[in-house]
């Protein structure tokens, strides 16, 4: 990402693989049981999903984002796609799935912040391999595709092999992640960028993620599955990154007042992703991730909380 403008006059593109949901947050003293009735006290519906959330996130560090996705023939699905419009995101990909819900996710927050998550896929589960054929084109014009794993892998292999195929950069932020010892397919294992977070990074090698010596050998472990840049995002300590021939960053992060982590690491992966194709050195990119995650997590909500492009740049000046 530079900080003036970029030569070219266009915007980058990206394309965003992905889920759009609506989360509807219920506010509650206890959690229910099993079998048990409690009265909630509140109830927020907003706009989610890994991918909507990225695309979202995109569209503010001002790139020109298309999210190709399905959501439901239902209320929520117009809604969602009014949504995505008014951040900025061009929805012309994303479909209408007859008798089908869109994806959802009923969060119940209880009075320590505890919660319970349920997610239905709906119509995320329906982006199929042909619905990503169809949109060649739009890759092929690309910089970025940017993929999460809340839509089915076959098509998301088949957007990481046409993103080969053209010579655009492919970013996965493999989340959530695959049970443990079930892995990757191979396309998706081959991509440019992989940035899990600690967690998805010990499911997708099975090592323990304790610190930033350990994020070092589990992304050198990423790059020798296939990835040419990994990077394992580790909360407020930043990010460790292993590039291709071997090196090694290490961006400790920025200290921010925090308020709600939910979508810094989908903030993270659309700067990182942006300030790349925009031709900065992968170490840059790294700290504009950095700076775009903490960012993320100074406001509460996930789409609400995605930073701009010159809130970005001013933090990553930070010394
Ligand atoms: P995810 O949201 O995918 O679980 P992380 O929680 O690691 O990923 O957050 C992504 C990035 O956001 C981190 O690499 C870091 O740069 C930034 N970040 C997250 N939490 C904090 C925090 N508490 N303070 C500062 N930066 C943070």
């Amino acid at each position: 990402m530079n900080e003036t403008p970029p030569k070219t006059p266009r915007p980058t593109r990206v394309v965003v693989i992905g889920s759009v949901n609506m989360d509807l947050i219920v506010r509650t003293n206890n959690l229910p049981e099993a079998g048990e009735t409690v009265i909630g006290t509140d109830l927020i519906t907003v706009p989610g999903g890994k991918g909507a959330n990225q695309a979202v996130a995109a569209a503010r560090l001002g790139a020109r984002v298309d999210m190709v996705g399905r959501v439901g023939n239902d209320v929520f699905g117009r809604t969602l796609l009014d949504q995505l419009r008014d951040a900025g995101v061009h929805t012309e990909h994303v479909a209408r799935t007859a008798d089908c819900p869109s994806g959802l996710a009923v969060i119940s927050v209880d009075a320590q912040g505890e919660n319970a998550i349920t997610v239905v896929s709906g119509a995320n589960a329906r982006l199929s391999p042909d619905d990503v054929e169809d949109v060649e084109p739009l890759i092929e014009r690309a910089d970025v595709v940017l993929m999460q794993l809340e839509v089915p892998l076959p098509s998301l292999c088949v957007a990481a092999e046409l993103a080969r195929k053209h010579k655009v950069m492919s970013v996965l932020d493999p989340a959530p992640a695959p049970a443990r010892g079930c892995g990757l397919p191979t396309p998706l294992r081959q991509v440019d960028v992989i940035c899990p977070n600690r967690g998805e990074a010990e499911l997708l090698t099975g090592e323990r993620v304790r610190d930033a010596q350990e994020a070092k050998l589990v992304a050198t472990e990423l790059i020798r599955q296939g990835a040419r840049f990994a990077v394992v995002k580790l909360g407020a300590h930043g990010a460790v990154a292993v590039c291709a021939d071997g090196t090694v960053l290490h961006e400790p992060g920025f200290r921010v007042s925090v308020e709600d982590t939910t979508a810094a690491g989908d903030a993270f992966a659309a700067a990182l992703a942006i300030g790349r194709a925009e031709g900065q050195p992968w170490a840059k990119a790294v700290r504009l991730g950095c700076a775009a995650g903490a960012l993320a997590t100074t406001k509460l909500g996930a789409q609400v909380a995605m930073p701009t492009r010159d809130e970005v740049m001013q933090l990553a000046r930070r010394a």
